[in-house]
């Protein structure tokens, strides 16, 4: 026999396996609302212009590829380091960060070092999260809790649960936190509730790890990322994922960064030098192309303009769906379901049960999660309509 005769078949991936069934399905009206991903007014993914004019420079100007740094191209580190941080911020100097194959490298990086660090250490996610959060640390050998997120009643956070638990984790434990635009509830902490998570996880001796794959789709930049600023600043120790998957556009290039705030210079160096072992004995090194497209954005005056106006006008197209969804929804007889004007990020948990979802899927060829989250980012003028009509009609 093989020797891989008794590898058990893994369960499909929940979300590919709902785009397959949205690919075979034969409705002409279907619409794909599981996956996480932007699509502009006509339903496209875009190719942002800022990331054409970048990649048509790079390619009148052509290089050799060799082999970036372990820790990444080194114009790519300073500017994600500046966008984070903030070009002057203190933080700067005892702090390290290292390119990553997106957010989810970046929070893999982040997982494989704190399991060698803390080995005793557990893992707690909100409740619920991004579904890759508990497998990720789950592989890389914690074992993962959960703290309470989700107010289902209230349709919101369950702020004094959430604290709760967090004040009843013990010193070291480590805390995913989604720095903006939750996925998948959409609904985020006041400026008031993140002073006072920092209070807990201070007070508690917690590890803050901090999740910021959507930044620039909640209000903007600076303010989306004023949540990370100020973890940093506070002193503790701490590690952040940033990801350009959504907001550059650029999914399939990988390119994300992981960053550990430590105590000072020096530990910040020994950081460095255990991360850089993760990312050699995995992958050697990251890869150019998205680094350099990114490095280039984020440096060039008029490309970084073009970028934050880009960004916003995908933010504004998210919100103003998130309006035309609920005066449609009003339209078609529900009125209790205005709660997604006020949630954020590309993310609707939508209320619906798993009964109306797989209604949805089955009757009107609209697919979104069975836990009930819709993907806002993929409505356009030419399905929203439809997919009001089509909520309506599984409320009954
Ligand atoms: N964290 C969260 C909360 C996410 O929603 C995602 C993307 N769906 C990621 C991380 C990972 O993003 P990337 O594609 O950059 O790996």
């Amino acid at each position: 026999a093989s020797i891989f005769s008794a590898v058990p078949l893994a369960p499909r991936d929940p979300i590919l396996g709902l785009t397959e069934a949205f690919n075979a399905d034969p409705n002409p009206a279907k619409v794909n609302l599981g996956v996480g991903v932007y699509q502009d007014a006509t339903g496209k993914l875009p190719l942002l212009e800022c990331v054409r004019l970048a990649e048509q420079r790079l390619a009148e100007n052509p290089k050799p590829r060799g082999y970036l740094p372990i820790d990444g191209l080194p114009g790519y580190v300073a500017a994600v380091r500046e966008l984070v941080f903030g070009a002057d911020s203190p933080v700067l100097r005892r702090t390290i960060t290292v390119q990553a194959l997106g957010g989810t490298g970046a929070l893999k990086i982040g997982a494989d070092f704190l399991r060698r660090t803390a080995p005793e250490a557990t893992v707690l996610i909100s409740n619920p999260s991004w579904e890759n959060h508990e497998a990720l640390f789950t592989r890389a050998g914690f074992s993962v809790g959960t703290y309470r997120y989700y107010d289902e009643q209230a349709k919101g956070v369950d702020f004094d649960g959430m604290i709760a638990d967090l004040a009843a984790a013990p010193a070291g434990t480590v805390v995913v936190l989604h720095a903006c635009c939750h996925n998948p509830t959409g609904y985020d902490l006041t400026a008031d509730q993140w002073a006072t998570v920092l209070d807990t996880v201070r007070a508690g001796g917690l590890v803050p790890f901090l999740d910021m794959a959507y930044q620039g789709f909640s209000e903007s930049l600076e303010a989306d990322g004023a949540v990370v600023r100020q973890f940093a600043e506070s002193g503790i120790a701490m590690l952040v994922a940033t990801s350009f998957s959504k907001s550059l556009s650029l999914y399939g290039e990988r390119i994300g960064a992981l960053s550990l705030v430590c105590a000072d210079a020096d530990e910040a160096a020994r950081v460095l030098s255990q991360d850089k072992i993760v990312v050699r004995t995995n992958y050697s090194n990251p890869p150019t192309h998205g680094a350099q497209l990114a490095t280039t954005v984020l440096t060039d005056p008029e490309l970084r303009a073009l970028w934050v106006d880009e960004l916003g006008g995908m933010r504004d197209r998210i919100k103003a769906m998130r309006h035309r969804l609920v005066a449609g929804l009003e339209a078609a007889g529900i009125t209790d379901m205005g709660f997604i004007a006020t949630q954020v990020g590309m993310f609707s948990y939508s209320g619906l049960t798993k009964d109306q979802m797989v209604a949805l899927r089955e009757q009107h060829g609209v697919y979104g999660t069975d836990k009930g989250r819709i993907c806002v980012a993929a409505l356009n003028d030419n399905n929203v309509d439809y997919v009001c009509r089509a909520i309506a009609a599984v409320r009954g």
